[in-house]
């Protein structure tokens, strides 16, 4: 500890999920008579949903300030000294210190701390090619992306837009497109939409999405984008064709925003994000923590540390980091990748591994695919679902579970995250006592339905 302070100093850099939950869970634990808290964010806002904003655009959240789950008022307010607009630009990790400059005055100064913690989020992809920066052309990461992409939409006569990427943002925004009434075309690098599930099942968001208007292009590279004469975007070129647009998303990813910790010699890892223990310390820095979107997580199925930038993750992280610097004890023991999306009302859900993931990692596996129905196939409203599911070759544990479906689709991969974590063998989960009436799903739950197919693949009965 700094002996000329006479409490310590806890220094946050980013103001997001990760940072300020790990703030205020140090506050709850220490008072300000004991720890001092300074958190600097670069950006106008705190603790907001980047996750709502695409549900903001389209129209289903009346207004920006509804993202916002903690203002900077009140974490002032629970003496938490909070800088917005001052950008952390330097870390000296020997000197147990940060430079930060103010944005608006263009002010540095050096802030000293017992400890520190690196929440610096993730920075979205850009793509280096012409015209990436012309009027019309958004990324939709912060709440001032999100308000620019308004403004655009509200200002323009044009009702094209084309989507670059389909990952789980640029399908989300296609849906927030389509009901502002735009004609939505997705560009997609990839052979299907959503990467992260098995092309099979990709493919059944592909027809999903054209069955809801949404031209869907894959396999295609975006090499340029057209501006007119008032700077604005035009079209957007791939090797062999061009779509107008009278607006363009870019959900082409993320990667750890950790150009600070790298310059200061914090260890990264492959993916680019920093590593830490699971008390969520940096390695080998007893007073450094970091969390959040700028690090690498164990995936417990593969065993492998992975880059993935969720939200979910980005709160539990704060949580355990501001438990341990507040002097209790917890750790964040990994994921198993559990995600879940929507686009209008198709739902895509996936846990675990991919058919890739477990060839990367050398595990040999059954994979199987099952049609089933949200609800008793008798009961209205029943609406198909496809649950695709992995387990290992001879030991049947369970790797992982895809599913496509309309209304209760999604949030049943939270019985295979639950059965994942808990190691389970395909043919235990067949037993699992899962709640059933018509209403809900039919008497063999979807999910069951999978499991008691790949436990007859695994005995080789199949
Ligand atoms: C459109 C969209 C939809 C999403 N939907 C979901 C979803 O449905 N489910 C889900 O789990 N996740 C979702 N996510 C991801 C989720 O928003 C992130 O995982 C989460 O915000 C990560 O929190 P974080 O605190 O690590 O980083 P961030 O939220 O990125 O916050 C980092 C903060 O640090 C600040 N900062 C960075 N560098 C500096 C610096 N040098 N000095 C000062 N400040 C700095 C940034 O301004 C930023 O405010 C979505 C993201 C987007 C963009």
């Amino acid at each position: 500890m700094n002996m000329s302070r006479a409490r310590e100093r806890l220094v946050v850099v980013g103001g997001d999920a990760a940072g300020m939950s790990a703030a205020s869970q140090a506050r709850r634990l220490r008072g300000p008579d004991e720890l001092e808290i300074v958190a600097f964010e670069r950006g106008h806002f705190t603790s907001y949903s980047a996750c709502g904003i695409p549900y903001w655009v389209g129209g289903d959240v009346s207004e920006r300030d509804r993202l916002i789950a903690r203002t900077p008022e009140e974490h002032r307010a629970r003496d938490i000294d909070l800088r917005l607009r001052t950008e952390v630009t330097e870390l000296d990790p020997d000197g147990q210190r940060v430079r930060a400059r103010d944005l608006e005055s263009g002010e540095e100064s050096w802030t000293s701390y017992d400890r520190l913690v690196i929440a610096t989020g993730a920075r979205p992809i850009r793509p280096d090619m012409p015209g990436a920066d012309a009027a019309g052309v958004h990324g939709v990461q912060t709440l001032d992306d999100g308000q620019a992409l308004l403004d655009t939409l509200e200002g323009t006569r044009g009702r094209r837009a084309v989507v670059v990427g389909a990952g789980y943002i640029g399908v989300e925004m296609a849906e927030a497109l389509i009901k502002r009434g735009y004609e939505v075309t997705v560009v997609n690098r990839g052979s299907e939409p959503m990467s992260t599930l098995d092309p099979d099942m990709g493919r059944l968001v592909h027809e999903a999405m054209e069955g809801l208007g949404i031209t869907m292009v894959n396999d295609a590279e975006v090499t340029k984008i057209l501006t007119g004469e008032d700077g604005a975007v035009r079209a957007v070129v791939t090797e062999d064709r061009e779509f107008p647009a009278d607006v363009v998303v870019l959900g082409i990813g993320v990667r750890p925003e950790t150009a600070l910790a790298k310059a200061a010699g914090l260890p990264l890892g492959s993916h680019g994000g920093l590593l830490t223990d699971r008390s969520m310390r940096v390695r080998g820095h007893e007073d450094i923590w970091s969390g959040g979107d700028c690090v690498e997580v164990l995936d417990l199925v593969s065993g492998q540390e992975r880059h993935v930038p969720l939200g979910t993750h980005a709160n539990k992280h704060g949580q355990v980091i501001g438990t341990n610097v507040g002097g209790g004890y917890a750790t964040f023991p990994g994921v198993v990748g559990t995600a879940v999306s929507k686009v209008c009302d198709l739902e895509i859900a996936r846990t675990g591994l991919r058919e890739k993931d477990a060839h990367r990692v050398g595990l040999r596996f059954e994979a199987v695919t099952i049609e089933s129905t949200s609800r008793a196939g008798y009961y209205p409203n029943a609406s198909a679902m496809t649950v695709k599911m992995l387990a290992e070759h001879r030991t049947g544990r369970l790797l992982g579970v895809q599913i496509v479906g309309r209304e209760g689709a999604g949030k049943r991969v939270d019985i295979a995250a639950v059965a994942l974590t808990a190691g389970m063998t395909v043919e235990q989960m067949t037993a699992l006592d899962l709640g059933y009436a018509p209403p809900f799903s039919p008497v063999w739950d979807p999910v069951l339905v999978a499991a008691r197919k790949a436990a007859a693949k695994v005995r080789g009965s199949v």
